[in-house]
């Protein structure tokens, strides 16, 4: 018994480091040791792109500092065999998904290689940053790597034109893209895209968005790209969060696009800590093998005969497999029915069902416990700086919540009938999530076919079917655990217990087939160790720091001007946690942002708001046209802001007129426009409303007031800017 006990133990404990460690399961390419001629190297990429970025300052778009990085960007160019040109546009673009139009003058810095004829494959990456940091992998990354590849392939005898775009204003909305689809008269000869990007500074380069239908982009990328990291889901999964790439511009022409990002830690992500010390060479490396490979097999193969769409996953980083989407969403069907007579025959429907179901939906609710306890004496995102520390709080539970359902909900349900019902519902939510997002059924059918083969052949050797059914749950963690642990750096800032279900869908089948065992050891044991893994690991998420070095806490403080009431305001944007700053500091919102923030009076410090005037005005079907000349009056950015019902239609400069993306019902309209140039500048507004909208003029420079200094020395030592850097705000309103 106490040999079992320890066995069991063992085991557990076994699954939860598997859990802890599956990051690992991934490997990337180590940059080449000594210099190659012909193959990609992440070291002499990185040496440009230090050379580039120069003394690594922040490089909004239109900016002095943008314009140092541009010219050390053609010279660089220059240095790579590629002969540059410069466009120069005052252009605006409207975000799909939300309701803004970002305008700023862009010049994009384009060349091309290759043979005068043919269809143009374009490799782009936008080389503007944002006013938080130095931007090394966003998009730096992109920019070595275009640099590097472009030098690799300059030597080749090509078969069709081969374009490199370094955009601007890119992380104002797309702007510099929106100008090269609109202006430059290479845009109408190109085909094919490949774009590169970064929301974090490490992990593997994942192939996350294609073209739609996906096969001729997928068909490339499957037989080109050495280490894929790549599946159909993240289509489905890369729309839940709020970012948008250069290929939301893109993808509205008939292009074949497949788009890269690096993804992992994003806390250093639009910060000052996006450095070129931070960019993790591997990542660099596996973004370039593949920019290299896809490059060469676009200019120099012929399409692959492929069409439709497909269902595509990588295996460990190392082979992509797929399947066209019917013949898959038929596969899962059959799969489900076959699970659905098993588990009638083996009356595994009632409680080994429910055991299953609440095993899974059950460990979301532990872990969502767990952090419920926490957030009682734990404040803001108190898991950014180890994060591994939680997520085995997080698989825990789950253990906690599978072994109280396998003991309480079906005792005695038996092995056979445990796994029928796993199958089932691992089938069932496999078919209900595919009809929201059709690529994940690819990860649903490979793992029951091996557990219904067993199931077959266990009729002639019974002990076929143990034997599958581990190797089914091998199967199962080996594809699902590295697409949770991207899902987990794609969600870093929670709520962690989301992670939970799926936790639990990689595990229970590994505890279904230690379920002998289990029975082996006295039950009061069990529950006593399920209470252990939810305790002791929370205990110590409750003990561990909040933030590092590496992983600081986002701190942004900003001065808050209303020129209207004359007032000053301090604000700290931060995850919520208190501010170490005397005086009284409340949770408030503030005209300029949604985002719930810390806030204090400060003292009156005036700054001088930008102006808005209309110029002209006239009615339009269905409302009326404002021409607006803006004066920035030293903003270095300026945006307005309307109520949600202001019903805004398009706006922009002319010849730029954008419309605004449908958004949410409570979305207010924003119009931005950012850099020197907008000063002076003039935009139409199209308002679908005959009586006067109130327009907040929100007008920001980059730095704060001498009176912040206190703050700033008080700011958290392991806390810094992020998304923005610490600013100086104006608020007027104006009626239009
Ligand atoms: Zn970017």
């Amino acid at each position: 018994m106490v040999r079992s006990g320890l066995t069991l133990t063992a085991a557990l404990l076994l699954l939860l480091a598997a859990m802890a460690l599956k990051g690992a399961l991934i490997t990337l390419p180590m940059p080449p040791a000594a210099a190659t001629a012909d193959r990609f190297d992440a070291h002499r990429a990185a040496a440009r792109l230090a050379r580039v970025l120069g003394d690594e300052r922040a490089h909004p778009v239109d900016s002095a500092a943008n314009d140092a990085v541009r010219g050390r960007l053609i010279a660089e160019m220059r240095a790579a065999g590629l002969e540059p040109r410069v466009s120069d546009d005052f252009a605006c673009n409207g975000l799909a998904r939300g309701r803004a139009v970002g305008c700023a003058r862009v010049r994009n810095v384009v060349a091309t290689i290759g043979p005068r004829q043919g269809r143009h494959l374009l490799l782009s990456a936008h080389y503007d940053g944002t006013f938080a940091g130095p931007g090394a992998a966003d998009a730096g990354i992109g920019i070595a790597t275009l640099l590097e590849t472009a030098n690799l392939l300059r030597g080749r005898e090509l078969a069709r034109p081969v374009t490199f775009l370094f955009n601007e204003g890119e992380e104002m909305g797309l702007i510099g893209a929106r100008a090269f689809l609109e202006r430059d008269p290479l845009a109408s000869r190109v085909d094919s895209a490949l774009n590169f990007e970064a929301r974090g500074v490490t992990g593997p380069a994942t192939m996350f968005e294609t073209s739609q239908p996906n096969a001729p982009a997928v068909a490339r990328f499957a037989r080109s790209v050495d280490r894929p990291v790549a599946n159909s889901l993240s289509t489905g999964l890369y729309r839940l969060i709020p970012n948008s790439t250069d290929v939301a511009v893109f993808e509205e022409r008939d292009w074949t696009i497949l788009n890269f990002a690096i993804i992992a830690n994003e806390t250093r992500y639009h910060s000052a800590g996006d450095d070129l010390a931070a960019l993790d060479r591997r990542s660099l490396q596996h973004m370039g093998d593949q920019a290299l490979a896809l490059a060469l097999d676009f200019a120099e193969r012929p399409a692959p005969r492929a069409s439709g769409e497909l269902l595509y996953a990588d295996l460990l980083g190392r082979q992509l497999v797929t399947l066209p989407l019917l013949p898959g969403l038929v596969l899962l069907g059959l799969l489900t029915t076959f699970f659905f007579v098993a588990a009638w025959r083996r009356r595994a429907i009632g409680r080994p069902l429910g055991a299953a179901a609440i095993a899974i939906f059950g460990s979301g609710g532990v872990a969502w416990a767990g952090q419920a306890i926490l957030a009682l004496f734990r404040d803001g995102d108190y898991w950014r700086g180890h994060p591994w520390v939680a997520e085995l709080a997080v698989y825990g539970s789950v253990l906690t919540a599978c072994l109280l359902a396998l003991l309480v909900i079906a005792p005695g349900a038996g092995q056979r009938r445990m796994r029928t019902a796993f199958w089932l519902l691992f089938l069932a939510g496999g078919a209900a999530i595919s009809v929201l997002a059709p690529g994940a059924a690819i990860y649903f059918l490979f793992p029951p076919i091996v557990a219904a083969a067993g199931i077959l052949l266990g009729r002639r050797w019974p002990a076929a079917e143990t034997a599958s059914a581990i190797a089914a749950a091998l199967l199962l963690f080996l594809s699902f655990a590295p697409a949770l642990h991207l899902f987990e750096e794609l969600m870093s800032s929670g709520p962690l217990w989301m992670f939970a279900p799926i936790g639990a869908v990689i595990l229970l089948p590994a505890l279904i087939e230690l379920l002998p065992l289990i029975g082996r050891v006295p039950r009061m044991f069990v529950l006593a160790g399920a209470g252990d893994l939810f305790l002791l690991p929370w205990t110590a998420v409750a003990l561990t720091p909040a933030y590092s070095v590496d992983r600081q806490q986002l701190f942004t403080i900003e001065y808050v001007w209303d020129s209207d009431e004359r007032t000053g305001r301090w604000a700290v944007n931060n995850d919520g946690a208190p501010v170490p700053f005397a005086a009284d500091w409340t949770r408030a919102e503030l005209p300029h942002s949604l985002r719930k923030r810390w806030a204090a009076p400060a003292p009156a410090i005036p700054v001088d708001a930008p102006v808005v005037e209309v110029a002209a005005r006239r009615p339009v079907e269905g409302g009326r046209r404002l021409t607006l000349r803006l004066r920035t009056n030293g903003a270095e950015s300026v945006t307005l802001i309307t109520p949600p019902d202001a019903a805004l239609r398009a706006a922009g400069a002319p010849g730029f007129v954008r419309p605004f993306g449908p958004g949410g019902p409570d979305d207010r309209y924003a119009v931005r426009c950012v850099g020197r140039s907008c000063d002076g500048a003039v935009f139409d507004v199209v308002i679908g409303r005959a009586d006067p909208v109130e327009f907040t003029v929100i007008g920001t420079r980059a730095g704060l007031p001498e009176a912040a200094a206190a703050l700033v020395a008080a700011r958290p030592a392991l806390a810094r800017p992020q998304y923005a850097p610490d600013t100086t705000l104006s608020v007027t309103r104006v009626k239009m």
